[in-house]
């Protein structure tokens, strides 16, 4: 059985996030979500609540995927969890400078595990995580971007006055 390791902030999950998925999981049997748990990196979403999100919408995928968090450097979970690879998403040219780091620092940690690159759906390729909160701020349509609840928890957010002070 082949398991893929799939590590990010997921602060909040969206359908880009979700396209990857779905695509790792045509070659992997089985998916590791990896949240990240940075006390250094603001987050709008505790990681219980991320996860909570993630669940929700991968719900159809249950039985293959499992999600962890991780404090720690993300091949020593990929290698504690028996994943083989690393997956990543890419969007457009400006992730693969910061990807191309990762993945030789990653290679130099363990070289057993290797990353696989994933390229996006292009309706999805100018979507992350940021602009979702940005976007919110506003209270612009969220529907293209995040499945309805996300949505909800998204805007539960803005209602507690929680997005203000958020910058990524
Ligand atoms: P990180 O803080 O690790 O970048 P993210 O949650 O922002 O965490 O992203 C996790 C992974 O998902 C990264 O590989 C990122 O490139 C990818 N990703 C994020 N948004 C998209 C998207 N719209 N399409 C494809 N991949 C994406």
């Amino acid at each position: 059985m082949k398991t893929g390791l799939y590590p990010g902030s997921f602060d909040p999950i969206t359908y880009g996030h979700i396209d990857i998925v779905e695509r790792a999981l045509k070659i992997f049997d089985q998916l590791i979500i990896l949240v990240s748990v940075n006390p250094r990196k603001q987050t709008l979403f505790t990681p219980e609540e991320r996860i909570d999100m993630i669940q929700h919408v991968l719900a159809h995928k249950i039985d293959s995927i499992e999600i962890h968090t991780s404090d720690t450097l993300t091949v020593k979970h990929a290698r504690k969890l028996g994943a083989t690879h690393i997956i990543r998403g890419l969007r457009a040219l400006t992730d693969f400078e910061y990807e191309f780091q990762m993945t030789h620092a990653n290679r130099a940690l363990d070289d057993s595990i290797d990353s696989v690159f994933l390229m996006t759906d292009h309706k999805y390729s100018y979507l992350s995580s940021t602009s979702v909160k940005e976007i919110a701020m506003f209270n612009g349509d969220l529907s293209t971007f995040v499945p309805p609840y996300v949505q909800e928890q998204v805007r539960k957010k803005h209602r507690l006055g929680k997005m203000s002070s958020l910058s990524g």
